[in-house]
């Protein structure tokens, strides 16, 4: 019999209260059976929660950047030392790998505390001279906390994508509300545990369960100052609209293109389409949808993936040995079946893969793809590496620039010149030389290009959504 797991409801001025609202099941994808049930918040209670934050906010913003350093440095060795715990509820929630829920952990959350630590510590204002009058007034610019930050985040890095924000923000002074993925409240609750314990007052970090109507009401909510939305193009829509005229940055979907070029080193270029592919099943917004192979080399470029492929040991997402877990969503494996499906019907062939068990799908190179099929124009956000065949870099570039989306691109080559071209040319947020699509570095700007989102996060470029800046003139005369 699986563990099953009560749930505590929302977390709201240092305690936690249980949602008024609906009860919601959320299921182990590798074995379908319930993790636990958690019961959303009701309008009143994102009331309260928002009230909460504002609250703390007018005692938060006052404190010293040395207490706030603290706090976050206790917050790390909390982190560190739960870590692993943490990373098993993201497995059991999500059907992540144990190893990639690990690295979510270890590498990328814990040290959101130690980089947004150091950050505010450096954190400078300017001195401009004037360009008015007798040249006697002096411009300061500073940078103080906006208020209160709405987080509302997904279900693939279900921690970390909402610590950026919740652990910047109180880092600057911000104090902040979160909804969770409704597919992973249970992580969400731990994480909240270590914000607690390591001592951020009560009111300063707040978190409401529930779907998409709870982070509706949440974004659009007249006491929140700023809004940090990550997921679908979709959902980014309509949270743009229900947020307004309030800060915001939106990361959203991505439908990312890994270009091979005839001089490349395969075996590098193969394993980066693995990674791009294959990571997390595929359900990543850098994941690499398509892979463009220049004709000289495709078959020997495909030949190679495949072989690889077939080595990935796909199963039970804790066990160590694995490389690939199940997928975590329903109507997201239906999609990738649907996709797939198009393109073959389109002309298209499966050469490894193709087929779904449960919520299993195996890890699927395509070959024959063209860039009218449902799988080139849209986000799959599944382990399929569809293979378009160009003739020429202009090509490769106009097929990687022709789709609505622009987050992340690779191109794999030995020419210093044409990985520069491809770099300036390609409307991306990201554009990786000989790296995988998957490759994120924490202290790099993060965001996309087109519909793929506006603002950048990760290490201080998020301070934009964090922080207002502020110009004060003196006059000296
Ligand atoms: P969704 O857009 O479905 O959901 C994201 C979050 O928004 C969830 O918490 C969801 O709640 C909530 N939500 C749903 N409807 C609304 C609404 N109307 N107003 C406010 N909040 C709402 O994304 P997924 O969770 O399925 O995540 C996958 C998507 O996220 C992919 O498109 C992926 O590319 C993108 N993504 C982008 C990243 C980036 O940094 N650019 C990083 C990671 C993922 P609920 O879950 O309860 O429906």
């Amino acid at each position: 019999m699986a563990q099953v797991t009560t749930y505590r409801g929302a977390f709201i001025d240092g305690e936690w209260v249980a949602g008024d609202g609906e009860e919601i099941t959320v299921t182990n994808p590798d074995t379908g059976e319930a993790v636990g049930s958690v019961s959303a918040a009701t309008p009143d209670q994102i009331d309260l929660a928002v009230a909460s934050a504002r609250r703390a906010f007018e005692s938060w913003r006052r404190t010293t950047v040395l207490e706030r350093v603290e706090i976050c440095r206790r917050a790390y060795d909390i982190c560190m030392e739960r870590a692993e715990e943490i990373a098993v509820l993201i497995t059991r929630e999500t059907g992540k790998t144990i190893r990639e829920s690990r690295e979510e952990m270890v590498e990328y959350t814990a040290d959101h505390f130690r980089r947004a630590a150091e950050d505010v510590l450096r954190h400078e204002g300017k001195v401009l001279p004037s360009t008015q009058g007798m040249n006697r007034k002096r411009i300061l610019i500073v940078q103080e906390p906006v208020g209160v930050v709405a987080a509302v985040s997904p279900w693939n890095f279900p921690v970390d994508i909402a610590g950026i924000p919740i652990v910047y923000g109180l880092a600057y002074g911000c104090t902040t509300v979160w909804k969770p993925s409704e597919l992973s409240p249970l992580c969400a609750e731990a994480f909240m545990d270590v914000l607690h314990d390591a001592g951020f007052p009560p009111g300063t970090a707040n978190l409401v369960h529930g779907r998409g109507d709870v982070g509706q009401a949440l974004v659009g909510h007249e006491g929140v100052d700023s809004v940090v939305f990550t997921g679908s193009i979709e959902t980014g829509e309509k949270v743009a609209r229900a947020a307004g005229l309030k800060n915001r940055v939106l990361e959203l979907g991505g439908n990312g293109p890994q270009i091979v070029l005839a001089d490349a080193d395969l075996d590098a270029a193969v394993e980066g389409a693995i990674m791009g592919c294959f990571y997390l099943a595929g359900q990543v917004c850098t994941a690499a949808e398509r892979v463009l192979v220049h004709r000289d080399v495709h078959e020997a470029f495909v030949q190679r993936l495949v072989e690889r492929t077939k080595q990935l040991r796909v199963g039970d997402p804790l066990a160590e040995e694995t490389d690939m877990g199940p997928m975590c969503h329903r109507g997201t494996l239906e999609r990738t079946r649907a996709h797939i499906e198009d393109a073959v019907a389109n002309g298209a062939e499966v050469v490894v893969g193709g087929t779904s068990n449960g919520m299993y799908h195996d890890p699927t190179v395509l070959t024959g793809v063209t860039n009218t099929m449902r799988i080139a124009r849209e986000e799959t956000f599944g382990p399929v590496a569809p293979i378009m065949a160009f003739d020429s870099l202009d090509e490769a570039l106009e097929i990687a620039n022709s789709t609505e989306f622009g987050l992340t691109a690779s191109v794999f080559t030995k020419s210093l010149n044409d990985a520069w071209t491809a770099a300036e040319e390609l409307r991306h947020g990201t554009v990786h030389i000989n790296e995988s699509t998957n490759y994120w570095d924490q202290m790099a700007p993060f965001g996309g290009a087109k519909k793929s989102g506006s603002g950048r996060e990760l290490a201080g470029w998020i301070a934009d959504a964090l922080t207002e800046t502020k110009q004060i003139t003196f006059d000296l005369t």
